[in-house]
């Protein structure tokens, strides 16, 4: 990493929080519910391994997964929580060499899904703010997190994750308020922008936090600390797109969205294989 990353306290969580499938024995690919509708290759009930599951915990069809039109496997991204909870249960083995332990470590999964999930945007509004109260609260959250996360997974029918989660937006919340102020695009109050076109509009600084954006048009839009926090944008056209500046995205987004080669991210974003 070049630029901004670099200067962040917190640099080091950009490896923490992405995924390494090699280090993880699958456990998406396990102990999710799946739908055919959502892009997945069959209905499957949570705790069931994917029929294209192979005996390595790889997924024998990742090459064929955008042929197929897979959009539900391309798309995942755990935030790292898969290798992180298969190391931690390692000891008493996988879901595969000790099916006894199964429940016990999907139930991790889940709970460090959730802790690296509030972890991302944690990292992130550190960097975003300048103010040393903020800053202060995002450090004793991010210790928190790790403690909770230290427990694992003795702990995991202990963990209740509402009251930490209550205290991560609040923090969130006031960043992003500090950070949009324009509301160029229209505040609407249902946050809906199903297939709307914005017509190279200059959006910087709007806030479409939990918006549905599926299929949304964003070519050629300016969109400088636009929050994208929590937004749907699948199959939205992020084409030619400079989303280098824009706020809380995360990878799971970006692989559902449609790009190319000239689309630009921010840092802690990779670009999808499909975009080259
Ligand atoms: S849970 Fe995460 S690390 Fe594990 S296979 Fe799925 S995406 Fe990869
Ligand atoms: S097709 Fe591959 S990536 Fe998708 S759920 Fe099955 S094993 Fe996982």
């Amino acid at each position: 990493m070049t630029n901004k990353k670099v200067e962040n306290k917190y640099a080091d969580y950009a490896l923490k929080l992405k995924i390494d499938c090699k280090n993880c024995s699958g456990l998406c690919c396990v102990s999710l519910y799946c739908t055919k509708t959502d892009g997945f290759p069959a209905n499957k009930e949570a705790g069931i391994p994917c029929a294209h599951l192979g005996s390595d915990y790889g997924c024998s069809i990742h090459s064929k997964l955008g042929e197929k039109n897979y959009k539900g496997c391309i798309a995942y991204d755990c935030f790292g929580a898969g290798q992180r909870a298969t190391q931690l249960c390692l000891i008493s083995g996988t879901w595969k060499t000790n099916p006894k332990q199964a429940e016990t470590i999907f139930q991790t999964f889940m709970i460090v899904f959730q802790l690296h999930q509030m972890l991302w945007y944690l990292v992130e509004a550190f960097e975003l703010t300048s103010d040393n109260k903020l800053k202060t609260t995002i450090d004793e959250l991010i210790q928190e997190n790790e403690q909770i996360a230290e427990l694992l997974p003795e702990n995991d029918l202990k963990t209740d994750l509402s009251a930490y989660r209550l205290k991560v937006n609040t923090v969130l919340k006031q960043i992003s308020s500090t950070i949009s102020t324009n509301t160029s695009a229209g505040r609407h109050s249902d946050r809906m922008y199903l297939g709307k076109n914005f017509k190279k509009a200059n959006l910087d600084g709007n806030d479409f936090s939990m918006s549905l954006m599926i299929a949304a048009n964003f070519t050629g839009c300016s969109l400088k600390k636009t929050n994208f926090l929590g937004a749907d944008i699948r199959d939205a056209n992020v084409k030619d797109t400079d989303l280098s500046e824009s706020i809380f995205l995360t990878q799971m987004q970006i692989n559902s969205a449609i790009g190319n080669k000239n689309t630009r991210l921010p840092d802690n974003l990779s670009r999808p294989a499909a975009w080259f």
